[in-house]
């Protein structure tokens, strides 16, 4: 066992705090990463606040990890001593499910392992990447691409994944017009990529302030969700929309934005479900759908894409003991566009 500095939660309503953490040996197939930065993701805020229901405490989160490669198991065969790597929002899957075989971890039937409050096959509660070491079976370990520095490759594990596989899986390219709700960590990024996958891009946030932001991200539009205009002039435009917001939002107004077979995903998770009525979904005959990551496969894949097409997030490098200030400005979308912790100031 090694026991590594880490910031846990000790409760639903306590701040974050310093701690130590135990991570298992490194088994034959294991690699020991040393972590250097952890992307502070929402996700990581609705966990430890029971948004999602009860958690075990205390609990370390963080699932946008990317470090350097310090050992390796006997049998580790796709990484090695000093190699770049990141770890996402899962570490293990049950590898026989006709999800899992046919390479969508991501959706395995048995519930993925979560890098962070899940329980691991050894029965403990996985800890996250807010600490400075942790322990991964190979297969769930990616490759960071040379072009990408280590604190703009954290961000990608969840917040890029999560925004390229929609976008992939519902083709945004060329003559697709793509909407973006919400400017915050996953949505920024979703406007970079669907840029450089060719879509043209309207972002919908709630009001104008972030505008020159998001027109510099790649986005052709920028729209006012405040402003009733919006939804009259947008009506029937869309034939993507990917839904980021971490609260509820008026799904009816949303969907009616899009055109004939037109889709919006919901990858947004807030802590309530989202009524909305079957009637806006008969007109136009619209899909309403959800996207939970990517597998790792795409993972990789998103990587390189992100590596080729020079696609990298806005970050803010914080030290450790600054996490909750930091979650006070996500909660306030006061976020420019992605907390990064330095992993240097837990050591
Ligand atoms: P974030 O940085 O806080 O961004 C969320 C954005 O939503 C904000 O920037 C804001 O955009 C908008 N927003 C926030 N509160 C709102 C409200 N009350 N009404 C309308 N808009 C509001 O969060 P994130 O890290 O990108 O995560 C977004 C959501 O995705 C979270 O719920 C997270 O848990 C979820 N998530 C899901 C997956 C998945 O696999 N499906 C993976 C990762 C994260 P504007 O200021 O532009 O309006
Ligand atoms: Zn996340």
């Amino acid at each position: 066992m090694l026991t590594v500095n880490a910031y846990a939660a000790p409760s639903a309503t306590e701040p974050l705090g310093p701690t130590t953490i135990e991570r298992r040996d490194v088994g034959p197939k294991d690699v020991l990463i040393e972590i250097r930065y952890a992307g502070v993701c929402h996700s990581d805020i609705h966990t430890v606040r029971g948004d999602w229901g009860q958690i075990t405490y205390p609990q370390v989160v963080g699932h946008e990890i990317a470090g350097i490669v310090t050992e390796v198991g006997s049998e580790v065969t796709r990484h090695a001593v000093g190699d770049r790597v990141g770890v996402g929002c899962m570490v293990n899957s049950c590898r026989e499910c006709e999800n899992c075989l046919a390479g969508m971890e991501n959706y395995c039937l048995a519930g993925n392992t979560q890098t962070y409050a899940s329980v691991d096959r050894d029965g403990t509660i996985t800890q996250g990447g807010y600490s400075t070491h942790v322990v991964v079976v190979e297969d769930f370990v990616l490759k960071i691409p040379d072009a990408i520095p280590l604190d703009k490759a954290a961000p990608l594990l969840c917040a890029g994944i999560t925004t390229y596989s929609p976008l992939a899986h519902w083709n945004a390219g060329p003559g697709k017009k793509v909407a973006v709700v919400g400017l915050g960590g996953l949505g920024h990024l979703a406007v970079k990529i669907a840029h450089a996958m060719g879509a043209e891009v309207t972002v919908l946030s709630r009001t104008l302030s972030k505008k020159d932001d998001g027109l510099r991200f790649g986005a052709d539009d920028y729209r006012a969700t405040s402003d009733p205009d919006t939804f009259a002039d947008l009506a029937n435009t869309f034939d993507l929309i990917v839904n980021t917001v971490s609260a509820g939002i008026d799904l009816d107004a949303y969907l009616s934005l899009l055109r004939l077979d037109g889709t919006l995903v919901n990858v947004g998770a807030p802590a309530e479900p989202l009524p909305l009525s079957v009637f806006t979904l008969f007109g136009n005959r619209r899909s309403f759908a959800g996207s939970g990551i990517g597998s790792i496969a795409e993972t990789q894949k998103m990587l390189d894409f992100c590596a080729e097409h020079s696609i990298a997030p806005e970050t803010e490098l914080i030290a450790a003991e600054a996490i909750n200030e930091a979650y006070e400005r996500v909660l306030k979308s006061d976020v420019r566009y992605r907390f990064v912790i330095d992993i240097a100031t837990l050591a």
